[in-house]
């Protein structure tokens, strides 16, 4: 299981160009397309407005007819980092607005008075331009908070009490909860919920006033207390809250509930599309309730936006839950929110995964309606397919045995090295060549030496000939060992004339190529080989605390003998070191000349097996 414990394989002598297939390479089924190009085929959006900011239906009617076919959103809640099932929604929002002459809005979804911070907004935005996507359209930026539009939310609440669509309500906490009734029995109607419109109008003024105490009373909608969806059960729309905000400081001590901000929020912004997750289904009837009476009292314009529910990405073997993540960090489990080894988008980042990775995640696992679990290779197999044909290659030994060419002054007299050269990628000769030598001494992997050689076993033991990979056939004479019976050094014979890309290459016939480095012409760096965070698939299914299912060898550091030219390597350069896997150069930790290599992925899955 995982990096530490997998085994080589043989390395074919002349590698085939294997063609490895992830899963559907089509774009997956995604009904909100469906739903996009038919509304846009009906005209549905073609007569809108917008008014070149967000506002409401006055300000949308005095500009020109909206440039944007479409409007989407993405609203984050800026307390904490963004992980891989964010950039699902990322992808499907700045994704869909694009390929359909639409715009995306980011917005910080920041009505809670809750502490926020000024690092998550400012990560948030970071690794959404990473991801490629930008919330500017002809030189406008659409990037908002919903903070702003505290003013209107106020106004809008005010036009529910006026049209008597809803109510300042005095039950404690307790008696709202015993009142509200299951999921078979109905709930019973407040006491207050008959009050005139005049006195709701002033207790609410007064409620915004600071007149009383948190928790003494709350503003609801007005709708069915008997209603089979619970969310409709006069939903609390207003809460009391003396708590400052990071935009509007004191300015409020009354804040609006997030079922009754977001779907303003989406309205002042004329999005046209409004895509969230699943758990928001049952309230949608509220959404299009409260937009519909709003618009009827002239604070909005029709057509409304319209809220579309698609299933969230559930990637196996992590957690994604912001809270949960806190804790990984909190706790000091992992090495902070950008630790290789977090799903957040700094995590990924720093392991080596690519924007085009993500994205093409994204676009694999659809859009759908159904929940499901998608198994956590996907995401590894997008990121080998990103990186199979754009990185180059490097040699490199992770668990080294050195090797002794003993017949190196019989081959080469007094040279002490010959030059070797390599593609740097195997498909594409334009991306150059590698150089490095072979010397007397070489590093090759422990692995690739057996003095007892198991059946089947092709590569050295004594007597047997293996291709030291761009460069000469060595065979192997026996080995040296320490006291303990462990090998220490290999030695082997180089067979002159067989170099590779000479005519006498072919002269003898091997059965295996093995990777190596100079011992005296390398470079040595760190290398961290990651494995997955959690042991079990779900860490977090209910029956069990995800703390549990970490997995204790989650992350090895060792320090490897590289092809030199790594040497040049700059943060973020991602390689395939050869029959290993793909890794990068660490974006914090790596220095100039002394590049430390994260393990992105191996080449192929180990947990499978
Ligand atoms: P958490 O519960 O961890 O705080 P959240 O969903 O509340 O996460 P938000 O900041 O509110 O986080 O999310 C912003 C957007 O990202 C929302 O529209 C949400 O639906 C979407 N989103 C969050 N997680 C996923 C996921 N796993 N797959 C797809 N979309 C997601
Ligand atoms: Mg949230």
């Amino acid at each position: 299981m995982g990096y530490v414990d997998s085994k080589f394989r043989e390395e074919p002598v002349s590698a085939p160009n294997e063609k490895k297939t992830g899963p559907a390479v089509v774009p997956a089924a995604n009904f909100l397309r469906n739903i996009i190009e038919r509304d846009l085929e009906e005209g549905v959006y073609a007569q809108r407005r917008w008014g070149g900011t967000p506002g409401d239906a006055a300000h949308h009617l005095a500009g020109a007819t909206d440039p944007a076919r479409i409007r989407t959103r993405f609203p984050p809640e800026p307390n904490g980092y963004l992980h891989v099932g964010h950039a699902k929604s990322i992808c499907l929002n700045f994704g869909l607005a694009q390929d359909y002459g639409g715009v995306c809005h980011m917005r910080f979804d920041d009505t809670n008075p809750e502490k926020e911070e000024q690092e998550y907004v400012d990560s948030m935005l970071d690794v959404i331009r990473w991801l490629g996507f930008s919330w500017e359209n002809n030189a406008t930026s659409h990037l908002y908070h919903a903070s702003n539009y505290f003013d209107y939310m106020f106004r809008a609440a005010q036009l529910l009490i006026e049209r008597g669509l809803a109510y300042v309500d005095q039950q404690s906490a307790e008696q709202m909860r015993d009142n509200r009734g299951t999921l078979t029995e109905p709930g019973k109607d407040s006491i207050w919920r008959e009050r005139s419109v005049e006195e709701n109008l002033r207790l609410f003024q007064e409620m915004r006033e600071g007149r009383h105490a948190e928790g003494s009373m709350v503003l609801r909608a007005k709708i069915d207390m008997s209603s089979p969806n619970i969310n409709l059960r006069d939903p609390a729309i207003y809460r009391i809250r003396f708590a400052e905000h990071h935009n509007t400081g004191n300015l409020w001590c009354i804040y609006p509930m997030y079922t009754f901000a977001h779907p303003i929020e989406d309205a002042l912004e004329q999005i046209t599309h409004s895509i969230c997750t699943l758990e928001f289904e049952a309230q949608r009837p509220f959404y299009d309730w409260l937009l519909n009476h709003l618009a009827d009292a002239g604070l909005f314009s029709r057509p409304l936006p319209r809220q579309y529910e698609f299933a969230r990405l559930n990637l196996t073997y992590i957690v994604t839950s912001k809270r949960k993540l806190k804790q990984l960090v909190d706790e000091k489990r992992v090495d902070g929110w950008d630790d290789p080894r977090m799903p957040t988008l700094v995590g990924l980042r720093r392991r080596g995964y690519t924007p085009e990775s993500l994205r093409l995640l994204a676009e694999r696992t659809g859009a759908s309606k159904a929940n499901s679990w998608i198994d956590y290779s996907w995401l590894e197999i997008a990121l080998r397919d990103d990186l199979e044909e754009k990185v180059p290659r490097a040699m490199a030994v992770i668990d080294p045995v050195k090797v002794k060419l003993i017949n190196w002054a019989a081959v080469f007299g007094n040279e002490s090295r010959d030059a070797s050269v390599a593609p740097a990628h195997p498909h594409h000769p334009q991306m150059g060549s590698r150089h490095f030598h072979l010397t007397p001494e070489l590093w090759i992997e422990r692995d690739d030496f057996q003095e007892v050689p198991p059946k089947g076993y092709r590569r050295l033991y004594p007597g047997n000939m293996a291709r030291l990979k761009y460069s000469y056939v060595i065979q192997c004479i026996g080995c040296e060992k320490d006291v303990d019976g462990n090998v220490t050094t290999v030695l082997a014979e180089l067979i002159p004339d067989t170099k590779s890309g000479t005519p006498g290459a072919d002269s003898v016939k091997v059965k295996s190529a093995i990777t190596w480095v100079s011992a005296s012409d390398c470079l040595r760096a760190q290398v961290r080989l990651y494995d997955r965070l959690f042991v079990d698939a779900q860490p977090d299914s209910r029956t069990r605390n995800f703390i549990d299912s970490l997995n204790p060898n989650s992350k090895r550091v060792i320090n490897a003998y590289l092809e030199p030219g790594l040497a040049n390597a700059k943060p973020d350069d991602r390689f395939q070191f050869e029959r290993h896997g793909y890794f990068v150069a660490d974006r914090k930790d790596s220095v100039e000349g002394a590049p430390v290599f994260n393990l992105a992925v191996e080449l192929k899955d180990s947990w499978t097996k």
